[in-house]
């Protein structure tokens, strides 16, 4: 007899392992090097690891307060007032996460309903989607087409009615590394303007914005604002994904729905890192220079690509650099990652696998926050193609 566990239904009948998982796992059994998942090679400031340590030796190791340690909170609404100008309430509009991921989650959840529309941008990160049908919602898809990967808002338009609860956007955007300008959220705010529609704002690059470009976030857009979730994250800003801990921002009456699921998917978050965040913030120094250091490799990887038949695409923001193999191959996006990772040693992200639809677009996704020796032996092998 089938047991339970066999017959038992899938609630993500579609959904298998995430492709970052599965290209990490193929470039470790091959010894490649890693430009697939995004994550750096190198060490947070070890000024940082000092204050961690402290706080851990320091007697920080029981819960957190629910919505995180004030001190945190505090620190993020000052960041936040000076680069956005715009003001969060730490008691009742910021709350710490146990990374970005956990706070798409938990802002899917405690915003959707059965019955529900959610409108996503493919290609698209892959988070949303599942949690949008995890919570009983209808995905909608809008298209950023190959190469500008620019919102078409007659599409937008189009795709938006009376059951759209919620708009998921990422700016800087992962995996094509372009951004949102303040047009493209005015464009965003005028659709919406009059409806009960929810934005949910994805900026975990926010500080990856290159070219004297400022990242326009929906924190800085009144309008958006009042109708959004925010979503930063500490682990990719400090080069320590590990840690799995970021924020949302939201008006009170949307932080206080987004709290009551989030006290029940991990009530806190560990104390020592809060602490040693809510100290290291004081510096403006530790965020600011982010962008520069990443523009550096950004440069560096393009400079190593132009030497390769891969073609770089713009690259505005986030640390992912796209390449058309156009002239290369006609093979399939997944097909041609895993030939690269086993026969170059170089893994990359297929960028098809974010979106639904079948797309021809022959690029693929590395990610550049690396040593810059790693990014110029990665080159060096690419240049073989
Ligand atoms: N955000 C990372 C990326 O895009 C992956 C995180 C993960 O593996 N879930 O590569």
């Amino acid at each position: 007899m089938p047991s339970a566990a066999a017959t038992f239904p899938s609630r993500l009948p579609g959904v298998g392992t995430t492709i970052f998982t599965v290209m990490s796992r193929l470039a470790a059994e091959c010894g490649a090097i890693n430009l697939s998942q995004g994550f750096p090679d190198f060490s947070p400031d070890p000024a940082l690891l000092g204050l961690v340590e402290k706080r851990l030796r320091g007697g920080a190791n029981q819960y957190a307060p629910m919505a995180g340690v004030p001190a945190l909170r505090e620190a993020i609404a000052e960041k936040t007032a000076a680069l956005q100008g715009t003001a969060y309430d730490p008691e009742s509009e910021i709350t710490v996460t146990a990374g970005g991921t956990q706070a798409i989650f938990t802002a899917i959840t405690c915003a959707v309903r059965p019955g529900d529309e959610v409108l996503i941008f493919e290609p698209a990160y892959d988070c949303y989607a599942p949690a949008v049908e995890l919570a009983g919602g209808t995905v909608v898809r809008a298209t950023l087409r190959f190469p500008g990967y620019r919102p078409d808002w007659e599409e937008v338009r189009r795709l938006l009615s009376q059951r759209t609860r919620l708009v998921v956007l990422n700016t800087p955007h992962n995996p094509t590394g372009t951004t949102w300008s303040a047009a493209d959220l005015d464009a965003l705010a005028a659709l919406l303007r009059g409806s009960g529609t929810l934005v949910l704002s994805d900026e975990v690059y926010e500080h990856m914005v290159f070219d004297g470009l400022r990242h326009e976030s929906c924190a800085r857009h009144h309008e958006l604002a009042e109708r959004s979730f925010v979503v930063g994250s500490f682990g990719k800003t400090f080069h320590a994904t590990g840690w799995k801990i970021g924020a949302v921002l939201a008006p009170a009456p949307l932080m206080a729905e987004f709290r009551k699921v989030h006290q029940f998917v991990v009530f806190a978050v560990n104390r020592p890192i809060q602490e040693a965040l809510a100290e290291y913030l004081r510096q403006p120094a530790s965020y600011l220079q982010v962008a520069a250091f990443y523009q550096r490799r950004r440069d560096r990887f393009r400079a190593g690509l132009a030497a390769t038949r891969l073609q770089a695409l713009p690259c505005a923001g986030t640390y992912f650099q796209l390449a058309s193999y156009a002239a290369v191959s006609d093979e399939p996006d997944v097909a041609l990652a895993v030939r690269l990772t086993r026969e170059l040693g170089v893994a990359s992200i297929p960028v098809s696998v974010f979106s639904e639809a079948p797309r021809q677009d022959r690029v693929l996704r590395f990610c550049f926050a690396k040593e810059e020796a790693t990014l110029d032996r990665a080159c060096e092998r690419l240049a073989r193609l």
